[in-house]
């Protein structure tokens, strides 16, 4: 169950889009056309609140054994926690690898 954001004027959660900008993350609703500075937010994992905006690439098999890249959706990743792919992608300016479950907002509860 990931933790959801609403939108402070019309309440929809599923139309809102995050974005950065320089280092703070701006929300946009959809419906509404409205922007706002995002609460800071904490990672599921250890707590802290050092999160970064990347991107994540979502994959789908093409013909043959091609693998196509179709698409990325944004995702949160922890400084701290996801350290690793942090340094291996998005230092770079690369989306993370599709699957990837940043431990940012991993819930701990939830056995792999
Ligand atoms: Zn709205
Ligand atoms: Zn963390």
């Amino acid at each position: 169950m990931a933790r959801q954001l609403s939108c402070p004027r019309c309440g929809d959660e599923d139309a809102i889009r995050g974005s950065r900008e320089a280092s703070r993350i701006m929300l946009t609703c959809d419906t509404c056309q409205i922007t706002w500075d995002r609460e800071s937010p904490v990672c599921a994992t250890c707590g802290g609140s050092r999160l970064l905006l990347t991107t994540r690439r979502v994959e789908s098999m093409g013909r043959g054994t091609q693998t196509s890249i179709i698409a990325t959706v944004e995702v949160e990743i922890c400084e701290t926690c996801d350290h690793e792919v942090l340094r291996a992608y998005t230092d770079h300016g690369q989306p993370l690898p599709a699957g990837y479950v940043p431990y940012a907002t991993r819930h701990p509860e939830r056995p792999d």
